[in-house]
């Protein structure tokens, strides 16, 4: 009699928790929508409403961005070619064309200064899916270029870590973070001419604890590539560790 009564209760409980887990999924999506309602998400670029899997930007506007495809071509491409002579890149890899006043600025302008890091890692999705259809994967580590912790206090978090972090979530290489570091603050590279930017940022990062990156493939993530100088500048700290081979991703390329 105990043991039919204790079973009618554990198919009791079983009932329960089954209606409050649908009750729970019902209230869920009362709130979601009710949120949508009050704060919808809207494309950042054309200001319609998100589908559900769509994150900061429509899925059309995102087509519409200018691909590079120098994914195709890593090691010879415009972007690479600022570099040879220079420093030894494995491949330079820049997902976009970044053009004034068009839909790339405004949305790396989200990221760096008005504390989006949604499509910070977003945008670091979208790279980490074009390098998997490529096959383009067989990287040790991720590599975020670091800011001076000055800067780091301010904005609150590193930008190129974001972008990292959305690569991670769809290619499982590991991000380090700990070895390159910025020695000097430096001021802002936007107003600067080209011999400029190259004294800048001239031997202003260093590696720390090297050893364990020997004979790694490091890519080195940034948001934009302009001149190539803070890149150079951090390829060439790392290429002091023995044997290492240094890629670079950007989220966009500038035009020059
Ligand atoms: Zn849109």
């Amino acid at each position: 009699m105990i043991k039919i009564y204790s079973q009618s209760f554990r198919t009791y409980l079983k009932a329960s928790t089954i209606n409050m887990t649908q009750l729970l999924r019902t209230f869920k999506q009362y709130l979601s929508a009710f949120l949508e309602l009050i704060f919808p998400r809207l494309c950042l670029v054309c200001n319609r409403h998100l589908l559900k899997n769509e994150i900061e930007i429509c899925n059309p506007c995102c087509h519409k961005l200018p691909k590079t495809n120098f994914v195709k071509n890593p090691k010879d491409n415009l972007a690479s070619q600022l570099f040879w002579g220079r420093i030894n890149l494995e491949n330079v890899i820049p997902i976009y064309y970044l053009k004034k006043e068009e839909a790339l600025q405004e949305l790396l302008y989200e990221l760096k200064y008005r504390g989006n890091k949604e499509i910070g890692l977003e945008l670091g999705r979208k790279a980490g899916q074009i390098l998997k259809q490529e096959d383009l994967r067989s990287f040790d580590f991720l590599i975020p270029v670091p800011l001076h912790y000055k800067k780091f206090l301010k904005r609150g978090y590193n930008q190129s870590m974001v972008i990292a972090k959305g690569i991670h979530e769809i290619l499982p290489i590991p991000i380090n973070e700990g070895i390159l570091y910025r020695k000097h603050n430096t001021k802002t590279q936007t107003h600067k001419n080209r011999y400029e930017r190259w004294k800048n940022v001239e031997e202003i990062f260093d590696v720390r604890n090297n050893f364990s990156l020997a004979g790694k493939s490091i890519l080195l993530i940034d948001d934009v590539l302009t001149t190539g100088a803070t890149i150079e500048s951090c390829a060439k700290a790392l290429s002091t560790i023995p044997e290492t081979k240094i890629s670079i991703l950007t989220i966009g390329l500038a035009s020059h």
